[in-house]
């Protein structure tokens, strides 16, 4: 999608930070980081949030969640924890409308999800 920040993004038109990527996927280091690790990983397709997801284009989480494992290891908080967020919607504080699940790690995190 033209005016979209992370399809931008995935097209290198806003440069970022690579951390991960397939044909299916892009993961880039989050450009206001709330841990030491802040990753975001969206697909390459544009899906505007959870949303969005139907039995059509589903299949991309099996690439989402593998990628996600891959990273924390690559990243080096797959022993020590780490929290997988997607924010879906205004009420959620939902920004890029372009789904995308956060990895935030290296250091404790509260243990209050909100
Ligand atoms: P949301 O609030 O929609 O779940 O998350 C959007 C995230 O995108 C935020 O954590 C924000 O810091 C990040 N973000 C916004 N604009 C940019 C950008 O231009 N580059 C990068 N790397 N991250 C961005
Ligand atoms: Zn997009």
């Amino acid at each position: 999608m033209s005016d979209c920040l992370f399809c931008k993004i995935v097209n290198r038109e806003v440069p970022s930070t690579p951390v991960y990527e397939t044909d299916k996927v892009y993961a880039f280091l989050d450009i206001e980081p709330e841990a030491p690790v802040h990753v975001l990983i969206v697909p390459k397709q544009h899906i505007a949030s959870h949303n969005e997801l139907t039995a059509e284009n589903v299949d991309i989480m099996k690439d989402i969640h593998l990628a996600v494992n891959e990273i924390a290891k690559k990243l080096g908080v797959a022993e020590s924890g780490y929290r997988l967020i997607n924010n879906c919607g205004p009420n959620a504080g939902q920004t890029v409308l372009h789904l995308h699940y956060h990895i935030i790690g290296g250091r404790e995190l509260s243990t209050k999800i909100l």
